[in-house]
């Protein structure tokens, strides 16, 4: 199996997966989704509150803010020295106290740990008004997309990477211009593709020729895109996913030779 890098541009990573099968991307597309542990706020301990919003809303606010970390330095609570009653290894607290009028926002999160921070500055979480506030205590901790949405760590999916059999149309530059994504260009007089990234397979093209043109699936490579929507780098997401597998291989290989 072979990896080429086609794009990498802040959040996104794009790359094509080779010589591999539907069952092994999916295996990691699956694992990047739901397996990938990152760090969200788990639980608020509220001081005050007399905004509008409930202190139960404003908590799901608070966890659906991505959190910047450096995963090398957290521990799974149930994992951890501490036995998972929390310690600087396996959470980080947040502290905020802010008096309206004004909206309070993830900048005014005070971190425990200044190398963890929310990823922007600007996500509101409550509008205060005149003689409103707020302050609270809240403990993000590292958790798996499996068990709640905000420790999800990517957005990841893949497709098939379109093929050509034969691209052989009377009315050639008709098909190139009724791609409805683009993806087409002539090539010698036959249809070749611009940028097989644009193809959905949607198969258009098959429709409008007048000849032979068939498009297929190559199910032996995938273009993924992986988006992160944690604190995590979408390059770490995908090397921590192969990990887990090979993880879960290695245990099942254990109680295999127990057979
Ligand atoms: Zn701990």
């Amino acid at each position: 199996m072979k990896i080429k890098v086609i794009k990498k541009k802040g959040d996104v990573l794009t790359f094509l997966l080779k010589d591999s099968t539907p069952a092994f991307a999916n295996a990691l597309r699956r694992i990047m989704i739901s397996e990938v542990p990152a760090l969200a706020i788990e639980w608020v301990d509220f001081h005050d509150n007399s905004s509008v919003l409930f202190d139960e809303i404003i908590a799901h606010r608070l966890g659906m803010i991505p959190l910047k970390f450096d995963p090398s330095k957290f521990n799974m609570p149930d994992e951890c020295k501490c036995g998972g009653k929390g310690c600087p290894l396996c959470q980080v607290v947040f502290a905020l106290q802010k008096t309206g009028p004004g909206v309070a926002h993830s900048s005014d999160l005070k971190s425990s740990n200044k190398y963890v921070k929310p990823t922007d500055t600007k996500f509101p979480v409550v509008e205060l008004l005149k003689g409103q506030s707020i302050k609270f205590e809240a403990v993000a901790r590292l958790n798996i997309g499996r068990k709640h949405a905000k420790w999800q760590a990517a957005n990841a999916s893949y497709q098939y990477y379109p093929e050509i059999i034969s691209g052989d149309c009377k009315n050639a530059s008709k098909v190139v211009s009724e791609c409805p994504t683009g993806a087409l260009k002539l090539k010698y007089k036959k249809i070749d593709f611009k940028d097989p990234m644009l193809c959905n397979l949607c198969k258009k093209c098959e429709e409008v020729c007048t000849g032979n043109l068939k498009i297929k699936r190559d199910s032996t490579r995938f273009l993924f895109r992986v988006e992160t929507i944690s604190g995590l780098e979408p390059a770490y997401i995908v090397q921590k996913a192969a990990e887990i597998l090979e993880n879960k291989a290695e245990e099942f290989k254990k109680s295999a030779g127990k057979l």
